[in-house]
């Protein structure tokens, strides 16, 4: 592929920049992108219907990450000096983290513009050349960002292809240094089958099916308005927005009717607190769902089958949905949710943890420690305490999941650090006096060191019961 070997040659002279240049060049692009919010986020209204004040607040949520990115890179990559230990006494230790070249970043659509530039910014940040291939729903987007960075950098350090599924497949095989892919569990599956053939390394940020805890002891119009904004904004297309929602039985039946109150209050619309249903296909996804919950007893609190207008879903609150229906195990990506009543939090936190995704969650409480030890709890990668998609924000903190939610992290160190190459350097100082790393050492030498090694080591091991072999 022609961009990944330009991309190539232009890794080079990137990664022999220094951490401040590259900095400032980021930065310097960042400064554009900030400035020009309303062309992009025009642009992303156009692509995705998402509107405008969405697309701002996601510009803005980006933009945060890509100057923590430049500005922490140094502190977090730089080369520093590690001990030894006694058995190398004689040696100098150092880390630092390499560029790995070229990184190839798959992007979708939800978040055109937050999701890949949270792989594309700390890509950069870290030394790498990027080719990054938007979703087939969000081609201007991309191309408006690789524009907005040439005027920054005209040297092909960051490149956009188009294209779908095969445009993606092609970028897989091309020989890159790493593939970042954000988008569905299946797909991901795809990518990282075709990885495999080359041992290319890929970090997989997949999709979610967010619990929301609500212990009885809760602020319970804090829980209900987090529950409609995380399970309802961006009209549901949210990785880790709020699909299921868990609640004590105590305040079960006043949470519903808060959360029934704001749900029955929001219209969908351009101008809207959300938009239309950026692909038409996803929309039979969500009727699917909604239609197997009530086919298996689940209630319609709010809306049902008729609230799906296309291109519009109004918003859908199901309740007492069976926990092995679609709308409980897979992906929804709409703006419904289910509400299911719980005896305790023992219970929430097990039902939460059953599914196969593993991305976020929530817990609403005003019991801090409760909190905490809910959130230990939980197999996801990110928690927010009486607050939704608390962590989106805070560019410190790693993203990703476990499971179908994929592995690997982007964002904050471990973000910088999955688009590196440790690279661990030693040094010989001075001749050891114990020199065991030698064909020509002397047994006394070995000796002596083994004689330190089982003072250092097995002291104080519990002895075995009886003589001859462990175990015996
Ligand atoms: P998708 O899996 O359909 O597509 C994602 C990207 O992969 C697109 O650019 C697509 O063209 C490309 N692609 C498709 N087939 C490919 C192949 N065989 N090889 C290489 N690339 C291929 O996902 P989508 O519908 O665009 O996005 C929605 C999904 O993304 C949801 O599941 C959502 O939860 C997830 N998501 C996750 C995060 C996160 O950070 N964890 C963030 C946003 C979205």
């Amino acid at each position: 592929m022609e961009v990944v070997s330009k991309a190539r040659e232009a890794a080079g002279w990137w990664a022999g920049l220094s951490f401040r240049e590259r900095r400032n060049h980021l930065l310097t692009w960042k400064r554009i992108i900030a400035a020009r919010s309303d062309q992009l986020a025009d642009v992303m209204h156009a692509e995705t219907g998402k509107p405008i004040g969405d697309a701002l607040l996601e510009i803005m949520l980006a933009v945060e990450h890509l100057d923590w990115a430049a500005r922490n890179a140094e502190r977090v990559l730089k080369r520093r000096r590690v001990r030894s230990g006694l058995l190398a006494a004689d040696q100098g230790a150092a880390l630092e983290y390499r560029p790995l070249g070229v990184i190839g970043v798959i992007g979708p659509w939800n978040y055109p513009v937050y999701t890949p530039l949270g792989s594309v910014s700390y890509a950069l940040a870290a030394g790498n050349a990027v080719v990054f291939k938007p979703s087939e729903h969000t081609p201007a987007t991309g191309e408006w960002l690789a524009a907005a960075w040439r005027e920054v950098v005209p040297r092909p350090v960051l490149q956009v292809i188009t294209g779908d599924g095969a445009a993606g497949a092609a970028l897989v095989a091309a020989g890159v240094d790493k593939i970042a892919f954000t988008g569905s569990a299946a797909t991901g599956r795809k990518v990282m089958a075709a990885c495999a053939a080359s041992l290319t390394p890929v970090v997989i940020e997949g999709g979610g099916k967010d619990a929301m805890i609500v212990a009885a002891d809760a602020d319970l119009d804090a829980a209900a308005k987090a529950a409609a904004f995380g399970g309802f904004g961006n009209a549901g297309q949210t990785c880790a927005g709020v699909e299921r929602i868990y609640v004590e039985r105590a305040v079960y039946p006043t949470f519903l009717a808060k959360l029934a109150a704001i749900a029955e209050s929001v219209q969908p619309g351009e101008d809207g607190p959300y938009g239309r249903m950026t692909v038409a296909t996803q929309v039979d996804i969500v009727r699917g769902h909604v239609d197997d919950a009530l086919a298996r007893g689940g209630r319609a609190v709010v809306g049902g089958p008729e609230s799906i207008k296309p291109p519009y879903v109004f918003p859908v609150v199901l309740a007492e949905v069976p926990e092995d229906s679609t709308a409980m195990t897979e992906e929804t990506f709409g703006p419904t949710v289910v509400v299911n009543p719980v005896d305790s939090l023992d219970e929430a936190v097990s039902l939460a943890n059953a599914s196969t995704y593993g991305l976020a969650a929530s817990i609403f409480t005003k019991n801090r420690d409760k909190a905490l030890r809910t959130a230990r709890r939980l197999r996801t990668g990110a928690a927010s305490i009486n607050s939704v998609l608390g962590f989106a924000g805070v560019p410190a903190l790693p993203f990703g999941g476990v499971g179908d939610s994929g592995f690997g992290r982007v964002h904050g160190a471990d973000g910088l650090r999955e688009f590196s190459r440790p690279q661990s350097v030693t040094w010989r100082r001075f001749t050891a006096p114990m020199d065991v790393m030698s064909l020509s050492r002397d047994p006394a030498v070995l000796d002596r060191a083994v004689k330190i090694f089982r003072m250092r080591h097995a002291r104080g091991a519990v002895r075995p019961r009886s003589e001859g072999h462990p175990g015996a």
